[in-house]
């Protein structure tokens, strides 16, 4: 039976997750959030037959990768090796399991790609190129943008670093942060003026108003785009003079700013895995998908579909965002620069990528800020899945059978019912795998209260079946390994 979804309208989806910045491994918060999120997605679309392109790379030119080099003591190129190889590993052993992996630093046809889209936008008008000003550290010989430089928030007055307030998701231009800071020396830097490139961002408002009308995402998200739209988008610097990323044609010194260069990622990889970005991202049965957290609200509900349309009106942007809110470790921000991290490798060595994906899913932060807590992570998965669902799947019964027909088939409806309300969980306009752990938790109970009421009359081994099969169907996105154990379990039962 097929149901009537948002995807139901689209025959192939690009799925695209944030990609991860190589300044550090990924850590639970960063699992717990997008890549999770986008991997059941992709999961469960590839299952219902839609064609999926899984996609996400290395954010190799992130001024982050520069800022952390100078910490090491080592170069943006040499940071890229170590934590660009660490990542996909880390991905893999969470069994978040991906299409693509780009990696923009060694693939050199990508940076002539990104930089022929930048050229577009220059010739067709849609980036303006004038003097304006900028921070500029005399200690460290330095022009600060983004990670390079903190300050107070323009909009919510917290401290944040430039060009994207983690707090409260709106962008600032640097130049307007309070009181700044040199991220390096801790001084205030001066102003000087140079020329670059703008994207005048605001000219898009109005594209960008009937834009967010059609996209799928949660309230959060919905009061964030109308604020934006109300106050007004600044103009921002879509080149910068750095040391590291992308250069920009004919200007020596200058870089291609790397949320301009994401958006041409975006062509490049639709380009790599279907053959023709415009076929692809013109065509109406496509539909593009977004993973990201809060904190990048802007440049993917704002910045990088405003700057598609300016490279081509047709370019159909994402229809639908998965979002999520920051995870806590003991009621603390995750912090890479601090350690205060539980790091995906160090943790997956000891924990199997299903009882990670289970806890993860279960507390993840979806509508509001949630906490990994150690202990309760271990109490979770003792009780709930260690018990819960692998000691139903142990003490099923192998043979005899004698529950009445009729109350069977109240059973066996009611456990296809949860998995169809499962199943719900990983389409984009209802998606919720905090909801969606719940429910199987839900399957796993009433099903384990229904053989234990025919236990000792031979064991109802025919209902039992028919619910692990549903329960190996409707889990089969979020803990695969699981899935794959209990469909083979669910055959030898019967069915
Ligand atoms: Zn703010
Ligand atoms: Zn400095």
């Amino acid at each position: 039976m097929s149901v009537d979804t948002f995807e139901s309208q689209f025959d192939r989806l690009l799925v695209a997750v944030a990609p991860p910045t190589p300044n550090g491994d990924l850590h639970l918060g960063h699992l717990s959030g997008p890549y999770l999120a986008t991997d059941v997605y992709s999961r469960y679309w590839k299952s219902q037959g839609k064609q999926v392109y899984f996609v996400t790379g290395s954010d190799d030119h992130q001024s982050y990768v520069h800022t952390k080099g100078m910490k090491m003591g080592k170069s943006p190129k040499e940071v890229v090796e170590i934590f660009g190889t660490s990542i996909p590993k880390t991905l893999d052993s969470a069994n978040i399991k991906l299409d693509f992996f780009l990696k923009p630093y060694h693939t050199p046809e990508y940076q002539s790609f990104v930089q022929k889209f930048f050229t577009g936008l220059v010739e067709n008008g849609a980036l303006e190129k004038r003097k304006g000003p900028a921070f500029f550290c005399e200690a460290c010989n330095l022009y600060l943008y983004e990670a390079h430089v903190s300050g107070g928030c323009p909009g919510c007055h917290e401290k944040t670093n430039g060009n994207g307030c983690e707090k409260c998701g709106f962008v600032n231009d640097c130049i307007d942060l309070q009181d700044p800071k040199c991220n390096h020396c801790h001084s205030t830097p001066a102003t000087r003026e140079y020329e670059r490139f703008y994207f005048p961002l605001n000219k898009y408002s109005d594209y960008l108003r009937g834009y967010f009308s059609k996209v799928s995402m949660n309230g959060h998200l919905h009061a964030l785009t109308k604020k934006m739209i109300r106050e007004g988008y600044p103009d921002v610097s879509a080149t910068h003079l750095a040391g590291w990323g992308i250069p920009v044609p004919d200007q020596s010194g200058h870089v291609i700013y790397e949320w301009v260069e994401m958006a041409a990622g975006y062509l490049y990889l639709a380009e790599t895995l279907t053959g023709s970005w415009e076929k692809f991202f013109k065509d109406p049965r496509s539909l593009w998908v977004l993973g990201y957290g809060f904190d990048n609200a802007f440049f993917y509900t704002s910045f990088i579909p405003a700057l598609l349309h300016a490279y081509d009106a047709e370019i159909q942007p994402p229809r639908a965002f998965l979002s999520n809110e920051f995870y806590l470790l003991k009621g603390l921000k995750f912090s890479t620069s601090r350690n205060h991290a539980v790091w995906g490798d160090e943790f997956l060595a000891k924990i199997p990528a299903d009882q990670m994906r289970y806890y993860l899913s279960y507390t993840r932060p979806e509508i509001e800020q949630t906490n990994f807590d150690p202990s309760e992570f271990e109490t979770t998965i003792q009780k709930e899945f260690i018990l819960g669902w692998e000691g139903w799947v142990r003490d099923l019964p192998k043979k005899g059978n004698s529950d009445p027909l009729d109350e069977r088939r109240r059973f066996e409806q009611r456990m296809e019912e949860l998995r169809v309300l499962t199943e719900a969980c990983y389409r984009a306009e209802s998606f919720s795998l905090r909801s969606a752990v719940r429910l199987l938790n839900q399957l796993v109970f009433e099903a384990s209260q229904y053989g234990k009421k025919w236990e000792f009359t031979g064991g109802a081994v025919a209902a039992q079946a028919f619910a692990l099969r549903q329960l190996a169907r409707a889990s089969a996105p979020l803990l695969p390994d699981f899935s794959t154990r209990a469909g083979v379990l669910a055959k030898e039962m019967g069915a």
